[in-house]
């Protein structure tokens, strides 16, 4: 090193993105971990929420983390739903999160939007963590001008520490993704990294399987399934083309196996 190259603090943190469904919050995190892509395993608990992927660069990592809870529900649901949702956020704090980057869309704020918002707040009680609202889609917009506007509006609704437009396509420089980054950076914790890239894709398609597992079990269950349940590999090994996996799904209590294994174990075996 040189005299006149000056050392950057190197930061790290954990970051979540909510808001509503379809604001664009996966596309957004697919460009921003891009081909830094890392499904992470469960190492090193310092968040107890679900890791969606690791961005690493010289002189920082960001963790992407999952918030159950905080995100809202699709237009259908009603409003019992909706309580039962928001009631959840108050159980899963958003703890150990640096950055929330709320989202909604450049063509304005929805009632739905609303509800997410609301849920965050109430996640947040007297908690001060950063959140920045991201409003995305910026494409879509005719002209500029019709962002100062909402920016106003949104500024009414919740002190964010700030606003960025973006387009999560990013297929532009204008898309105003550098800007985001450099943000998130700007208000991530000095720290060094918490993980070690290697260990990260080495365990990373085990917990792919998992995750899949889970999904599924989401897809099936939806509101139905407890909370607290955690996916575990008993037998992993493969055998020329084919992998032998089996699983043990792991609830909280007894009365909850029920609804895994579902009726004449239909649940399971779909
Ligand atoms: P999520 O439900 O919030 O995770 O939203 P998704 O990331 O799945 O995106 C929902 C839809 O919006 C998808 O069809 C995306 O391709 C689209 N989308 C996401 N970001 C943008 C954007 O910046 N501009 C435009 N025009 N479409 C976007
Ligand atoms: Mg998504």
């Amino acid at each position: 090193m040189t005299q006149t190259e000056v050392t950057e603090a190197h930061r790290f943190g954990f970051v979540t993105v909510v808001g509503k469904p379809n604001v664009g919050k996966s596309t957004l995190m697919n460009q921003l971990i891009g081909q830094k892509i890392s499904i992470t395993s469960h190492r090193a608990q310092t968040t107890r929420h679900r890791i969606l992927g690791i961005r690493t660069d010289p002189h920082q990592q960001i963790v992407f983390v999952d918030t159950p809870g905080i995100h809202s529900v699709s237009k259908r649901a009603n409003r019992r739903m909706i309580n039962k949702v928001i009631n959840r956020t108050a159980i899963s704090s958003i703890e150990g999160v640096d950055v929330i980057c709320f989202m909604i869309t450049a063509s304005g704020w929805t009632p739905e939007d609303e509800h997410a918002l609301k849920a965050l707040i109430q996640a947040l009680g007297d908690r001060r963590v950063t959140v920045l609202l991201v409003i995305n889609k910026l494409d879509k917009l005719k002209s500029v001008n019709e962002l100062l506007p909402l920016m106003q509006a949104s500024n009414e609704k919740y002190a964010f520490d700030e606003v960025i437009p973006v387009s999560a396509l990013g297929r532009r420089k204008d898309h105003n993704l550098d800007r985001l980054l450099s943000v998130l950076t700007h208000y991530l914790p000095e720290s060094p990294p918490g993980y070690d890239e290697d260990e990260i894709t080495d365990r990373s398609f085990k917990f792919l399987v998992t995750e899949l597992i889970r999904e599924q079990l989401c897809r099936r269950l939806g509101d139905e399934l407890p909370y607290a349940t955690a996916v575990q590999l008993s037998q992993f090994v493969k055998e020329d083309q084919l992998y032998h996996i089996n699983a043990d799904i792991w609830v909280d209590k007894a009365s909850h196996k029920a609804i895994v294994i579902g009726r004449g174990g239909e649940s399971l075996k779909a």
